[in-house]
């Protein structure tokens, strides 16, 4: 979960919390939130969903995997594609850099993101994303040990997008 004003977006919030009398949180920890920025107290408090691709084996083998923290639901990628929104490309570069020198596949990278929609590719224009997308963003470990943009050598691990859009098993920036 992110916590963010309303009012200005910071993401600078103090708050009070419920404790004990040995100071340990209890109870809802975000009561009395405050924004440190501009003085507001309407602070949203956003779910995050972290997005893969999924290569365990099972049914869901290769279905795009949501987690938002207690839930897990898998989306088969030629049926539906994602539109994600506020997203940052996370990766566990230690586990990554095992991956990549001994070519064993291991959960490293996903796209964290604030809300998503999915979209029924069986009832619209599978190419009807085209004309939005900038360019591919690409995770595989066993090539590179981090995110990167088709054609470029560098890592973009934590970068920040406002949209991103899946098609297929492919990922873009839009
Ligand atoms: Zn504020």
């Amino acid at each position: 979960m992110s916590i963010v004003c309303e009012q200005c977006s910071s993401s600078r919030i103090g708050w009070d919390a419920w404790v004990d009398q040995d100071g340990n949180v209890i109870g809802g920890p975000y009561d009395n939130c405050l924004c440190m920025d501009c003085g507001s107290s309407s602070i949203l408090r956003k779910e995050m969903f972290d997005i893969r691709f999924h290569l365990g084996a099972g049914k869901h083998y290769k279905h795009w995997q949501i987690k938002d923290g207690k839930n897990v639901t898998y989306l088969e990628p030629t049926k539906y594609s994602l539109i994600m929104n506020d997203c940052v490309l996370k990766n566990n570069r230690n586990k990554a850099e095992k991956v990549f020198q001994s070519k064993r596949r291991d959960v490293c990278g996903f796209v964290r993101c604030l809300e998503y929609k999915v979209v029924d590719r069986c009832h619209t224009d599978a190419m009807f994303l085209e004309p939005e997308v900038k360019y591919e963003i690409m995770f595989d470990p066993k090539i590179a040990p981090y995110w990167r943009k088709h054609n470029d050598p560098d890592a973009y691990d934590n970068l920040t997008y406002c949209k991103l859009i899946t098609n297929g098993r492919r990922i873009f920036v839009a």
